[in-house]
This record gives C-alpha cells, structure tokens and sequence, in this order.
C-alpha cells in the first residue's frame, strides 16, 4: 500500500533508508528512534525545499512519525508500507571518539524485497537524491526518473564491503557522491584524501564532498577544492544522522535555488554543515524538529564569520 496520491510534479525527490534506531552514545540511548537515511536528509531538506521520498516501511512503523514527516511538507506518495512486514533497524553505538560509529546489527527487513516505483509526479525530478541504502535500490531509482538535472548518492561502509560493483556503477552514473574520509579510503584504497578522491572522480561523479565529522567537510568540483569548517559545538548528544541531515541540507538549498554552479555548491556545503551541527545536539530527530529557519539562517552567518579571514585584495603576503 502506497501512502497516497500526488500528481504535482516533484522537485527533489530523496530514496533511502526509513528506519527506527537503537543508539547508544556516552550521552545517552535511544530505543526504536525515528532513524534512516532519507528520513534525516528529507527533514533537513524541507528547511529548504519540499521533498518527495521513496522508501518502505511495516507495520510497526508509527503513525505519529508520518504524521511529523507530512507536517514538514514531505510528500509520502512514494512511501509504500507492507502489511505484516517489519521495518528497517538499525542499532549501533559511538564511544568518546564521536566520528566513528559502530554498528552492532542491521535489519534490512521490508528493505531487502524492496522494488521502488516512482509515483510519475516523481519521475520528472529535477533533483535526485540517492541517500543510503542498496546500491542496487539506488540504481533502480535513477532507472525512473527521466531527466534530473543534479544526481547526488551518500552511502556507507556496509554497501562499499556487500555491494561494490553496484555501487560502483552508481558512482559511475551520478553527478555528485558524499562520502566519509574512511569511507573514501575504503573504496578506493588510497591513504590520502585527495588521491581518494580523484580516484572517485575518475569512477564517475565529478563533484564528490568528502565529510570529516567533526572537522567539517571538503568539495572536490572538477579540478577546484573547498573546504568548510565544522560549527564548534561544545557538546554533541548523538551524531547519528550527521552525514544524512549534512547532505539533505545541502541538496535541498540548491534544489531550492535551482542552480548547480560552483558558488552555489560551495554555499550548500556550508548549509550542509549548519543542519548537521544542528541534528547532533540531541538524540534522533529531536533537534530538527523543534531548529527553525532564523537558528538556521544566524548559524549559517556564524559559519562566515568562522571561515572569512581576508579579502583577496588585502592580502599583504
Ligand atoms: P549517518 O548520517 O551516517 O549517521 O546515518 C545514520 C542513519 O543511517 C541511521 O538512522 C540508520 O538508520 C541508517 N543506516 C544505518 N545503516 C544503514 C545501511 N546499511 N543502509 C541504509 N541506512 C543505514
């Protein structure tokens, strides 16, 4: 059963996991949170843009959780829920080093029979956002949609060791990849960053966003690079989610200004940055939903100052 139906053509359209989460950090846990890969990066967006997402849920799934989806403008058409099925889980824990997360068991559950079909308001994307998930699940998605102007893919560890052809063959097909240091290293084998990531380029994507956790994040763009900060947060409840509401954050503001030039990609790196900082200041999605447009709009100004040193013209060197 599909959620309902939508005939408005949507803008950015996001697939990937809609989960529930057992999280355990040295600030706290969590049992059965709302999680998922495009759960966060669908929330994130809609700050910007309206989001339509792909993605299967069961029975256990709660209705209050899609309640709060549909109270941010994200559109449930192709959200399909299976009777007598059981949702995606995920359960891991982080110690004192808050960047690497450690996974203790991964239930695909409805995930792995699952065989998106884009409701045809989606087909038509201009944005597309394969967030993680099966690569495979991923590629049937680009399969849809018919003729996106940016194709952006995350993914993680568990997929580069399961699914690497298929997900090499989605980095063969998509604009722009998000990938962690460790992440980056794993794939390509290369110790340095930068080799990792010309390695990447050479696969497919030609922008790749490289994200460090807390020490922020790199945009490598055709032969160009940039690097943003990371908000220096005193405490940091649950990273879980940080990559996600990071890259939701920024393909919902392009997807929002409608534009895929340099500058504006180097802007949505930092509004990438300042909803991940914002998501890690509690558990799940609790910070996201009570974060308003001014926070987000007066810490986007605070990552200017943070990063602004000299103009190139009063450079004295
Ligand atoms: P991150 O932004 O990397 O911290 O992503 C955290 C989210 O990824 C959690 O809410 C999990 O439900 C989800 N997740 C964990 N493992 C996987 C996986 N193998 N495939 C898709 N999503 C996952």
């Amino acid at each position: 059963m599909t959620m309902d139906k939508n005939t408005t053509p949507q803008s950015l359209v996001i697939v990937g996991s809609i989960g529930l989460d057992d999280v355990q950090t040295p600030e706290g846990e969590v049992r059965d949170a709302l999680g998922g890969a495009a759960t966060y990066s669908a929330i994130a967006a809609s700050f910007f843009t309206p989001v339509g997402i792909v993605g299967v849920i069961g029975d256990d799934f709660p209705q209050t959780h899609l309640d709060y989806l549909d109270s941010r403008r994200i559109d449930l058409a192709g959200v399909e829920r299976i009777s007598g099925g059981k949702t995606f889980h995920w359960a891991g824990y982080y110690d004192f080093d808050l960047n690497v997360a450690h996974t203790l068991d991964t239930q695909l559950n409805v995930f792995a029979d699952f065989k998106p079909v884009l409701p045809d308001s989606y087909k038509k994307a201009s944005y597309v956002f394969l967030a993680n998930i099966d690569p495979v699940l991923q590629l049937e998605v680009l399969n849809q949609v018919e003729k996106p102007k940016l194709t952006v893919c995350d993914t993680m560890n568990f997929w580069i060791t399961g699914k690497r052809d298929a997900l090499v063959e989605v980095l063969s097909r998509v604009d722009i990849a998000f990938m962690n240091d460790a992440e980056a290293r794993q794939l390509t084998g290369c110790m340095s960053i930068v080799k990792a990531a010309r390695a990447i380029q050479k696969i497919g994507p030609q922008t790749l966003i490289i994200k460090k956790g807390e020490h922020g994040a790199l945009l490598f763009h055709n032969d160009e690079h940039f690097s943003a900060p990371s908000y220096p947060l005193e405490s940091i409840a649950d990273p879980t989610g940080a990559g996600d509401s990071f890259a939701g954050g920024f393909i919902g503001y392009v997807a929002s200004v409608d534009d895929i030039s340099p500058k504006t990609l180097r802007r949505a790196v930092i509004q990438g940055s300042v909803m991940a900082s914002f998501n890690v200041e509690d558990f799940s999605m609790n910070r996201l939903r009570r974060l308003t447009c001014d926070e987000i709009a007066k810490r986007y100004s605070e990552f200017r100052e943070m990063a602004h040193f000299d103009a190139l013209e009063d450079a004295s060197l």
